[in-house]
């Protein structure tokens, strides 16, 4: 029992790969391409369904590489309008909320982002199906799994695509609202190009005091990252939530 407990399907600490991943994709494909943003240049949706699963199908899922992913990220790059793009770290909903009003885009706004958001995904050597039962775990298991790394590199192509004004909305209700070892601080934030013009907002929730501020050691961190790189910075703190959405 022990050794096929960690030799089997079973091995990892994280979940298993979504049910029915491939018809998810397909479909959501299919949706974001015809009714979500139909005047985007057309693409094919069966061959970057099949671009995806070739990227990990049968591979060891702990050894996932960026340069596996190129031939799927090059038939949809997640490149967006100049000054549209939105980033954000703890704070998934209201920066899609955001976004949405604002009509400005997120990641998850961009066809692979729409695609794989919320799911999860790893394969197996030696076999041409997911596993379903479990996938390795990036803080128990390993960092260079299939899906951190999709994470990873969409996320830089993403910050190196950005121009003009872009921002950011953090956590205010956070002590530390920029978090240096989140995918923004890590990958996004060291990949804008000079020039660029960041603007952070920091953003608590409706009722409580904020946390953090512009002035706090963590934003200081993140200005002196920018500056590292000739990224132009601007900073808004103490909105609610409520105050954000309506005058931002
Ligand atoms: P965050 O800390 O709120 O994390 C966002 C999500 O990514 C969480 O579910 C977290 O558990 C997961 N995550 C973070 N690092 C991971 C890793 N190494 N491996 C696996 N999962 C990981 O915010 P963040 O880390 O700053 O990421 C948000 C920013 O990066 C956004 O600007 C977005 O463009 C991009 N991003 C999006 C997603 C997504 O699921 N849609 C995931 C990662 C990164």
């Amino acid at each position: 029992i022990y050794k096929w407990h960690y030799s089997g399907l079973n091995r990892w600490h994280g979940a298993g790969s979504t049910a029915d991943f491939q018809k998810i994709i397909q479909e959501r494909c299919d949706t974001y391409t015809q009714t979500i943003r139909p005047g985007s240049r057309s693409r094919n949706c069966q061959a970057i369904r099949q671009a995806f699963m070739s990227a990990f199908i049968s591979k060891d899922p702990c050894k996932a590489t960026k340069e596996d992913y190129n031939s799927l990220i090059n038939l949809a790059p997640p490149t967006v309008p100049c000054g549209q793009q939105v980033f954000w770290s703890k704070t998934k909903e209201l920066a899609h909320e955001y976004a949405k009003r604002r009509r400005l885009m997120t990641l998850e706004d961009t066809l692979l982002g729409y695609l794989a958001d919320g799911l999860r995904w790893c394969g197996e050597p030696g076999s041409s199906d997911l596993n379903i039962w479990s996938c390795p775990d990036w803080r128990k298991d390993c960092r260079t799994n299939y899906l951190s790394v999709f994470w990873e590199v969409l996320s830089e192509r993403f910050a190196e695509s950005a121009c003009n004004t872009v921002r950011v909305v953090l956590n205010g209700s956070l002590e530390n609202a920029f978090d240096s070892m989140s995918t923004f601080g890590r990958v996004e934030a060291p990949n804008l190009r000079p020039q660029v013009e960041l603007e952070a907002w920091l953003v608590h929730d409706t009722g409580k005091p904020p946390s953090d501020s512009c002035s706090g050691s963590s934003i200081r961190k993140l200005k002196s990252i920018l500056d590292g790189r000739n990224v132009k910075f601007r900073c808004m703190d103490n909105l609610s939530r409520d105050q954000f959405l309506q005058r931002s």
